[in-house]
């Protein structure tokens, strides 16, 4: 059954998305993998077509609306049927005080967080449907519900994603499409890198990220894909709208 099933990943270059791409086609699933060109995106390419000659990835630049309408054509052109969308990809952003943090770097972390999402849905729709039933997920964070001192970008970021989450719940429901946020824990990736490189100028609160690292209390991404895998191929639509979070399932 996984075999014909078609699922998209973005952000699937690195980090958790990259994780989530491997679960996906160790289990026999179609993957198509979507981050901006890299060495990282080709060797995942290389790596999804081993295991499933059908998997591909496609190299798209999430704050540029142009690319997700072209790559969204390429995609519904080349995969009538999408059963499962992961929108993973995400930045932390600006790091810093809301009234200091430069406008283009706020504006692209909505971009690609958020509007991205919308964007990219939209125009996967009709392949989405055409699958009866579609699982979407979107990868949120702690900083959905709770503010953190300078993350002003990303915290709205995520809670948009949330309340975005719960409407394409209500509105999806009647064609089939279910979706369900989830926020992971903490992650041992670069974006949690770049978090710790950040001044206690920027951000008052980097010496807790510092602790997590060095008291060993980032999650692998693996296993945090392994965690979130059975959420994403198999929630219901009961709990379609439902937030979750990685450490109680
Ligand atoms: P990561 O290792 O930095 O990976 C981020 C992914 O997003 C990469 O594949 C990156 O691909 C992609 N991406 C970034 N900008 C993009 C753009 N403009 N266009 C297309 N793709 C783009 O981060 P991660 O920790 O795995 O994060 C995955 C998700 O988990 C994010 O939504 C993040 O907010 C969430 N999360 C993470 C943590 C944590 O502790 N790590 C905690 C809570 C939530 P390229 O750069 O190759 O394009």
């Amino acid at each position: 059954m996984s075999e014909s099933q078609v699922y998209v990943v973005t952000g699937a270059s690195k980090g958790l998305g990259r994780s989530i791409c491997d679960i996906l086609t160790t289990n026999g699933y179609t993957v198509i993998g979507l981050a901006r060109s890299s060495t990282e995106l080709s060797s995942l390419e290389n790596y999804l077509k081993k295991m499933n000659p059908k998997s591909t990835t496609f190299a798209c630049d999430l704050s540029c609306e142009n690319q997700i309408a072209s790559t969204a054509a390429k995609m519904t052109n080349d995969f009538p049927v999408i059963h499962g969308l992961i929108h993973n990809a995400g930045i932390i952003g600006p790091v810093g005080s809301m009234f200091n943090v430069e406008t283009n770097l706020w504006n692209e972390t909505i971009q690609v967080n958020l509007l991205a999402v919308q964007q990219l849905t939209k125009l996967l729709y009709t392949s989405m449907i055409k699958a009866q039933r579609c699982r979407v997920t979107t990868i949120s964070s702690g900083a959905a519900v709770n503010s953190l001192e300078s993350w002003s970008a990303y915290c709205t970021s995520k809670a948009g994603l949330e309340m975005w989450t719960r409407s394409l719940a209500d509105e999806g429901s009647s064609h089939g499409i279910s979706a369900v946020s989830v926020a992971p824990g903490i992650v041992d990736t670069d974006m949690q890198a770049t978090i710790r490189s950040v001044s206690a100028d920027d951000f008052p609160m980097v010496g807790r990220f510092i602790g997590f690292h060095n008291n060993g209390d980032l999650a692998a991404p693996g296993d945090v894909a392994k965690s979130l895998y059975k959420l994403i191929t198999k929630h219901s639509m009961d709990d379609s709208g439902n937030r979750f979070d990685v450490r109680e399932l």
